[in-house]
């Protein structure tokens, strides 16, 4: 089945853009990989694919341990899962510029091979005027081509939801 796997920082919308997607109802869990707060978690979509939720990244107040904690189970959920990840979904706040981290997550995504969809989300809370710009800083820090698939997103009022599933079938040769 098709591994759509979703990954953004702490905050960033990630649980709000799955919701305006399939809605957590219509997602059958399949499970964890071992830990606590910080975990790689399987859902069914439809019998159809997979949607992997990576845990969130970046949140200030995280000890250290925690922060090796998410980097070791990243790393061996990219190690074991590399062949088997349909598309990348990179969530980024579109109102800032992505992070170190983010840059990481884009690095990996980008390292297996998989496409890639950058969605640009809380759009809602930019003026038309500041969308560009936004968009631009976003592209230019995660150094996208033309090639590269970036999407405006507001999971608040549901901008953006059809290119994503769109762009979501396409990845996986609907
Ligand atoms: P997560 O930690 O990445 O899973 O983030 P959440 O989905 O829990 O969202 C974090 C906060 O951002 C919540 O208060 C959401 O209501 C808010 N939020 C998420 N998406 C949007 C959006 O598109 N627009 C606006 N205005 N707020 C959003």
């Amino acid at each position: 089945l098709p591994q759509f796997a979703f990954a953004g920082r702490s905050n960033v919308g990630k649980s709000s853009v799955i919701n305006r997607l399939v809605g957590r109802k219509n997602l059958a869990y399949v499970g964890a990989s071992p830990g606590k707060t910080t975990q790689v978690n399987y859902f069914l979509i439809d019998r159809r694919a997979y949607l992997v939720d990576l845990p969130g990244y970046g949140y200030a107040r995280v000890s250290q341990a925690e922060k090796e904690r998410w980097a070791k189970l990243m790393e061996s959920y990219f190690q074991e899962e590399a062949d088997r990840i349909t598309t990348g979904v990179l969530i980024v706040d579109i109102r800032h510029k992505p992070t170190a981290n983010d840059l990481v997550m884009h690095d990996w995504f980008r390292q297996t091979g998989c496409p890639e969809i950058v969605v640009a989300n809380k759009l809602d809370k930019l003026k038309k005027s500041q969308v560009e710009p936004a968009l631009q800083l976003v592209r230019e820090t995660l150094e996208l081509t033309e090639a590269d698939i970036l999407l405006p997103f507001s999971a608040e009022k549901g901008m953006g939801k059809e290119d994503l599933i769109r762009l979501l079938v396409q990845t996986c040769g609907g």
